[in-house]
């Protein structure tokens, strides 16, 4: 390998910083650079994480969405959605069998279901923090106003995760209708942040016209907004949506973009995404094994998993929450990580 190449990696390292020509180096390196990459990655993981992997078990209480958004599978127009919302009982049922299984996160997710008033939210959220006063408290709901989310809070939730998709407006109006605007999402993000949640924000790579310049602003735009989170994973088309046509984002530059996350946000928590394990079986492992140290199994009743597709072929939709624990605990192991049941906190908040 050249010693050009180590010579970038191990600058990237130290000033935390990748200029966009880097960036399109690392796009085109081959496997030997990939693979000295992906070590100083794991590194720089390891040094901190200690090769543990964190688990949030992820309940997706809703399928309802008020939006449109272009790439969704749930987006409000797709008519062939079976609609579901889960009680506040069957939620705090997820939440006691993850308990059970070890779960410290519980993650609720849904599409932007405004039939769940800021009262119902915060009623299901205190009963959660009651019932587990251990344990944190994500949420994963979309665009709410500041008032919302400082209701929330003081309920209880602790983290939120908004992707903001991307970094760039124009890119940003070419994903979603006319009435979502990239400044309300980053405005949420900062919010969000002021309150004091641990936030993530995130893209998915390989979304309908992304460029190689479109994620380096979104990299320049995580370096303003200091995330506690990042997560990212390949855009994989649905065929009720507008995308239905269009390519999937490609799992390798998902490796390679997590990889430079990893050195360049060195404390950040970092999913191996579903999505990423849906498109290649291995996916998850690679994605540990290029700086990733956080797995979100779904905590969802068997039910209603199939009828949260937000892309084809979504994995892990038939099993149970104890298998899903099982697999993931072996295929961590496997490659000398191991699953820590502990909050995971993001190091600022310990
Ligand atoms: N309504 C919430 C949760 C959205 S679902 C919100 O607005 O944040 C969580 C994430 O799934 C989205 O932010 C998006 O990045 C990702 N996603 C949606 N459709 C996808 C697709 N077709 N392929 C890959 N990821 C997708």
């Amino acid at each position: 390998m050249s010693n050009d190449f180590k010579n970038l990696v191990d600058g990237i390292r130290k000033s935390k910083n990748i200029s966009k020509e880097e960036l399109y180096r690392i796009f085109s390196c081959n496997e030997e650079e990939k693979e000295y990459l992906f070590s100083v990655a794991r590194s720089v993981s390891d040094n901190i994480f200690h090769k543990e992997i964190y688990l949030r078990g992820l309940i997706e209480f809703t399928n309802y969405c008020r939006n449109d958004c272009y790439y969704c599978g749930i987006r409000c127009s797709n008519k062939n959605v079976e609609r579901y919302r889960l009680s506040k009982e069957e939620i705090l049922e997820c939440c006691n069998i993850g308990e059970k299984l070890g779960f410290k996160t519980f993650v609720l997710q849904g599409g932007e279901d405004f039939s769940y008033s800021d009262d119902d939210m915060c009623d299901i959220i205190s009963e959660i923090r009651k019932n587990h006063k251990e344990c944190a408290i994500t949420l994963s709901i979309g665009e709410r106003t500041r008032e919302s989310y400082k209701r929330f809070f003081d309920a209880g939730a602790n983290r939120y995760l908004l992707r903001h998709e991307t970094a760039n407006s124009e890119h940003y109006n070419k994903l979603h209708p006319d009435n979502l605007s990239l400044e309300n999402r980053k405005r949420c993000l900062y919010d969000l942040k002021e309150i004091g949640y641990q936030v993530g924000c995130g893209i998915m790579v390989g979304s309908p016209f992304q460029t190689i310049d479109n994620i380096y602003e979104d990299i320049e735009f995580m370096k303003e907004l200091k995330p506690h989170m990042i997560g990212i994973g390949p855009f994989i088309s649905h065929k009720d949506t507008p995308f239905k046509d269009e390519e999937d984002g490609s799992v390798d530059r998902t490796l390679l973009i997590l990889s430079i996350l990893r050195i360049i946000f060195p404390r950040v928590l970092l999913p191996a995404t579903t999505a990423l394990g849906t498109k290649d079986p291995l996916g998850r492992e690679k994605g540990i094994l290029a700086g990733a140290n956080v797995l979100m199994p779904n905590l969802s009743p068997g039910d209603v998993r199939k009828k949260y597709m937000l892309y084809d072929g979504k994995i892990c939709t038939g099993e149970e929450a104890a298998e899903c624990i099982r697999c993931l605990q072996t295929r961590v192991e496997k490659i000398g990580y191991h699953v820590a049941f502990v909050r995971g906190d993001h190091p600022d908040f310990i």
